[in-house]
């Protein structure tokens, strides 16, 4: 978005200084900001819209391990020990939400595994081969063939790979949580800022300027955590990241027992049954790709069709529709989030995102590597160069 020249001219506001200013107040900004506030750190949340507005109070809930991308696809195009660490680190962020923030007793919060399903011969043979190595690589994970549920009735899938563990929950509860949890233990630490955009950074004596239409927060560092908008405030590194919408609904669909959180057609399509029984459905991005890659979060007729159908042929009853709605993901080029250091930027200016549709189940492990690396303790192990080696390989931008 950019700024009038005639509101730019009022003087902006000095705001204290900080240690850390993390512009967007998502799953990334919230828990990164928790990270800094456990080493002592002062840091200032500047979000435009409100906490939560952005990808993260729409998704579909699933706290789920992996990626969009079945295992041996990941194994085959990133590297064995690339879907190591991402799968480790899906794991490693459900138990450091549950034991940092306790989301366990939210009341939206199950536990239920997540399946991914195959439809097809050639599907049924990878989640074979992911099943193989993922056993081989030390994750509980096992094959199911029949099921007694909705989905099974309707559809009954060649095979289907368990992760056992998993859970879903509403996403809005949990950005609630992440505040409370950041406030409770940190409220001399850390200040929240919404309705408060960042346009500009600046180098200055004492370190950098972040700028807001009204205010100026001076830092010594700057975590940018916009995913989707990343390319707004950071042309180059952000061009890696491309906007795109998934679009959902919710139903009402009474006698419908959904005993899993669903994954299908590579995550093209996706249904789950919430605490309170509704049904919860998304996807079908791939049904107008090019249309889908925007970062606007209205829904649109042609895909909110083409779910009804979806649901049609799964649940195979009446139902209503009780909600629709839209959110922006933020794509890499492999799937993978970045974390480095924003080049042409003042030092010190960070980013971390391109969660890639799957930030609910990432994000919070993501954020804890993004603060250690920025701090020095580790090398970032999503950085940036990675993708100046070799072009990422075709084939793997996920469907969800
Ligand atoms: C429909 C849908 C379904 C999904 N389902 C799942 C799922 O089931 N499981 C899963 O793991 N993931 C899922 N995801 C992905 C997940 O929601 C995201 O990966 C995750 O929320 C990203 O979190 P974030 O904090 O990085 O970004 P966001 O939540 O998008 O936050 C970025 C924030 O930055 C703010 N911002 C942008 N520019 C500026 C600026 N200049 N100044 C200040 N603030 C700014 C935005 O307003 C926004 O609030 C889904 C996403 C969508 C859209």
């Amino acid at each position: 978005m950019s700024v009038s020249y005639w509101r730019r001219e009022r003087s902006p506001v000095r705001q204290p200084s900080c240690d850390v200013v993390i512009v967007g107040g998502g799953i990334t900004g919230l828990t990164s900001a928790y990270e800094l506030c456990q080493r002592g750190m002062r840091v200032a949340i500047l979000e435009r819209h409100t906490l939560g507005s952005g990808a993260s109070s729409r998704n579909a809930g699933y706290l789920m391990r992996g990626m969009a991308e079945s295992y041996a696809l990941v194994c085959n195009h990133l590297g064995r020990d690339t879907a190591k660490l991402v799968w480790r680190f899906t794991e490693e962020n459900l138990t450091l939400l549950i034991e940092r923030y306790s989301i366990d007793s939210l009341d939206s919060f199950h536990r239920k595994p997540s399946i991914l399903v195959a439809m097809s011969d050639s599907e049924a043979e990878e989640l074979a081969d992911s099943e193989r190595l993922l056993c081989e690589d030390g994750f509980e994970t096992h094959l199911v063939r029949s099921g007694s549920d909705s989905l099974w009735r309707s559809l009954q899938p060649t095979l289907a790979l368990v992760n056992p563990h998993d859970a879903a929950l509403n996403p809005w509860q949990l950005v609630q949580r992440l505040r409370d949890g950041l406030i409770s233990r940190f409220g001399d630490l850390a200040t929240i800022h919404e309705n408060s955009e960042v346009v500009g950074f600046h180098p200055d004596p004492s370190g950098i300027v972040v700028r807001t239409e009204r205010s100026e927060y001076p830092c010594n560092r700057v975590l940018v955590c916009t995913n989707a908008w990343a390319q707004e405030l950071l042309p180059d590194l952000g061009a890696r990241i491309k906007p795109n919408r998934g679009q959902m609904m919710a139903l009402r669909a009474p006698g419908v027992r959904l005993d899993a959180s669903y994954y299908l057609n590579r995550g093209s399509e996706y249904l789950r049954q919430a605490a309170d029984g509704s049904i919860i459905l998304g996807g079908k991005r791939t049904h107008r790709e090019g249309e889908e890659q925007t970062a606007s979060d209205a829904t649109t007729p042609e895909i909110q069709s083409e779910l009804e159908r979806y649901a049609k042929m799964v649940l195979q009853c009446d139902f209503k529709v009780i909600a629709r709605w839209a959110g922006t993901m933020g794509f890499s080029p492999d799937g993978l989030p970045i974390i480095a250091r924003a080049d042409a930027q003042p030092a010190e200016v960070w980013f971390c995102g391109g969660l890639t549709g799957h930030g609910m189940s990432l994000g919070a492990k993501t954020a804890q590597a993004a603060v250690q690396t920025m701090l020095g303790e580790i090398e970032s192990p999503f950085p940036a160069d990675r993708f100046r080696e070799k072009e990422p390989p075709a084939g793997l931008e996920p469907a969800t």
